[in-house]
């Protein structure tokens, strides 16, 4: 899931100031359950708005924010309230964020939140990240566990020397990755595995922006209307 957290308040209301009047977009799946863009997150920023003198003219929680075309969808039951709005307030992820700017290209969009990286809820409201998208998946040589991620130097064929009783030298709070890795392909048997070189990482599959497109029938037209 997309992790994100809740810009500071004070300066988001002060960036806001210039307008009169807003709708609230959040997002029900990541952005909830971060507690970013929930309904109790929706109302929080209304309170807040009004206590400023502010008029709050609706509010969504829609599906999956970044599914551009489904919030487009969900949005023209309020259009009459976004038409008369100065600007909307995206409680979502950046990509969210971008779907609102994309359906309503000449209204003002914010965003009231950060986001900060790719990972699991490991308990409530306890985020831990697990993948830095590097777009070359190495994961089956690593027993399921991220170098790349969670060894601060993304190393990929082994530790470091700065290793210091299983802990990383960057952080003693952390375990080291490789020491992970070690104890899990132990684990499965599979140490043989610590012996295969992994190649140096093609970085240019990191290069943003990325697209892909997996719809066969895809026309060249749309592709182009998204560069
Ligand atoms: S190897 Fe790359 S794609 Fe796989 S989990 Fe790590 S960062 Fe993500
Ligand atoms: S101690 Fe382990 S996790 Fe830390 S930088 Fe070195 S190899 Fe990476």
């Amino acid at each position: 899931m997309i992790i994100s957290k809740k810009k500071d308040r004070g300066k988001l209301l002060q960036t806001l100031d210039r307008y009169d009047s807003f709708y609230l977009i959040g997002c029900s799946e990541c952005a909830s359950l971060c507690g970013t863009g929930n309904d109790e997150a929706l109302k929080e920023m209304a309170e807040d708005l009004k206590a400023k003198g502010k008029t709050v003219t609706g509010m969504i929680v829609p599906k999956t924010g970044c599914q551009t075309l489904g919030t487009k969808v969900e949005l023209k039951k309020d259009k009459d309230a976004l038409d008369k709005t100065d600007a909307i307030v995206v409680m979502s992820c950046g990509a969210g964020t971008q779907s609102a700017v994309e359906i309503y290209p000449d209204k003002a969009v914010y965003p009231s939140n950060d986001t900060m990286f790719l990972g699991n809820m490991t308990r409530f409201q306890m985020f831990d990240e697990r993948c830095t998208l590097c777009g070359e998946c190495v994961l089956d040589m690593t027993g399921g566990i991220c170098p790349v991620t969670n060894c601060p130097k993304g190393l990929l064929n082994g530790p470091c020397g700065g290793t210091k009783d299983g802990n990383c030298e960057v952080s003693a709070e952390i375990k080291c990755a490789w020491v992970r890795i070690y104890e899990r392909q132990k684990r499965l048997g599979e140490l043989d595995k610590m012996t295969e070189i992994l190649p140096p990482k093609d970085w240019s599959a990191k290069q943003a922006p990325h697209k892909l497109y997996t719809r066969g029938d895809a026309a060249e037209g749309d592709r182009k209307d998204k560069k």
